[in-house]
């Protein structure tokens, strides 16, 4: 099948749009600004495949960026939405659908005694952040560089040099208020951390992380990283939150969690959990999850919150996970990194293929990438060249060289040699790519 790269529709959509929606997008990562070109405006998907508005199929290797693990319009997904739209859209009241979904969430993820549903996974750690400083009576978070847990205020503190640096609030509107009770350390530096607690007795409600992180590409935790969070929390009596939202339900049917077994104070879920929708949560430790309203002082709320839509979606889509889906979702992980990596690798380009269980995306460099300054001294000019390639091919890639890639049970034979054909000439592009052609 050959592509032309030209995508007037999408183009004459995009300027539409940036008439009446700021940059033209409702997220920015959306607009390719990071890679360039036009941003190609979907109108269908099915299985592995989008269809834009162009007309052209892609291998879809966003998945939504996580919530598709199944595919596309999976019949038994869309079966249930269509049978929950019949029943109404939203009641304000509980529903047994949301029961279902907890207790789904429940029974897979151990340390997960009671869970609330929220619709967003910022939502979810907005909600934790403000609980375990509930709960625990203190202000102090700390937060690693290069982690990303939604556009929530606190969290939007990114790296400060050196260790146990105070947040500066990184994008205007966050004012030092917010940012200020927010601690960012490097990932992966456990020294880092039990210094923080060293200089701030007392003061550090929790440790937020991303199980394992796919927001500054992927970059898993060191060997007994987490384990080295858990304790420096419970001996100081602060609460460990690992943020699924990106992992949970994905990386294995319990998550990451499901992988290195270590056990949270509170988790955040999103993506998977809604098949789609708009469904997220968070839940933990009974003791601290009694301290949410109306059992306990914490006020959090929703209008759409356990939307019967959105549960019924979810529910679906959870259900059909079993350790028969997880082990095709491995093993399409582990075919396509085989391919990225020898196409790379034949082409002599400098790379590290990082893998997460099924998450995995490639760093444009020679040296192992263990925190967010590693990722980004990658050559990421090489990243956008490639993207391009496997666009004009019928790829579509994230487009930012610090995403994960994400795949599905419905990625096929088919779809999997399209993939193959694509990458012989991205591979070329990226060794060929320099700073200026970028
Ligand atoms: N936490 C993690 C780890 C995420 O990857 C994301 C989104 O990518 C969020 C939180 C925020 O979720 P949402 O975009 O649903 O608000």
């Amino acid at each position: 099948m050959s592509y032309s790269y030209e995508a007037p529709v999408s183009q004459a959509l995009f300027d539409r749009a940036s008439l009446v929606t700021p940059g033209g997008v409702n997220s920015p990562v959306r607009a390719f600004r990071a890679v360039g070109g036009t941003p190609r405006f979907m109108v269908s998907g099915t299985g592995p495949y989008l269809t834009d508005a162009d007309g052209r199929e892609y291998v879809d290797l966003v998945c939504s960026w996580g919530p598709m693990i199944l595919g596309h319009s999976h019949p038994a997904v869309i079966e249930a939405v269509q049978a929950a739209v019949a029943r109404g859209t939203s009641f304000g009241t509980p529903g047994e659908g949301e029961v279902a979904l907890a207790e789904e969430i429940v029974a897979r993820v151990e340390p997960v005694e009671q869970v609330r549903l929220v619709s967003s996974g910022t939502e979810a750690t907005m909600s934790a952040i403000r609980l375990a400083r509930g709960f625990t009576g203190r202000a102090k978070v700390v937060k690693f560089a290069g982690c990303y847990h939604g556009h929530v205020d606190a969290l939007l503190a990114a790296a400060g040099s050196g260790v146990a640096t105070f947040g500066l609030p990184d994008t205007p509107g966050v004012t030092g208020a917010q940012a200020g009770d927010t601690i960012v350390l490097p990932y992966n530096d456990l020294e880092a951390v039990h210094e923080a607690f060293h200089n701030h007795p007392g003061e550090i409600a929790c440790v937020i992380t991303e199980a394992s992180p796919g927001n500054m590409g992927v970059v898993p935790p060191r060997p007994g990283f987490n384990e080295g969070l858990k304790a420096v929390c419970a001996k100081n009596g602060a609460l460990y939150i690992s943020d699924e939202v990106m992992t949970g339900f994905r990386t294995s049917k319990a998550g990451w969690y499901g992988v290195d077994g270590v056990a949270p104070d509170l988790m955040t879920f999103g993506k998977v959990m809604g098949g789609g929708f708009p469904a997220a949560a968070f839940g933990g430790r009974k003791d601290v999850m009694e301290y949410l309203a109306p059992a306990g002082p914490v006020y959090q709320a929703g209008t759409l919150s356990g939307n019967p839509v959105a549960t019924a979606a979810g529910l679906a889509q959870l259900r059909l996970l079993d350790d028969a889906a997880y082990e095709k979702i491995d093993a399409v992980s582990a075919a396509i990194r085989t391919l990225l990596t020898d196409a790379l690798a034949k082409e002599g380009v400098a790379h590290r293929l990082q893998t997460a269980s099924n998450m995995f995306s490639v760093f444009f460099t020679d040296r192992d990438v263990r925190n967010y300054e590693d990722a980004k001294k990658q050559e990421s000019f090489r990243f956008n060249a490639f993207f391009h390639a496997m666009l004009s091919q019928g790829v579509y890639l994230p487009p930012s060289a610090f995403e994960s890639w994400f795949v599905s049970t419905a990625h096929d034979e088919r779809a999997i040699e399209r993939i193959a054909a694509a990458l012989p000439s991205a591979a070329r592009a990226a060794a060929e790519a320099t700073e200026v052609s970028a």
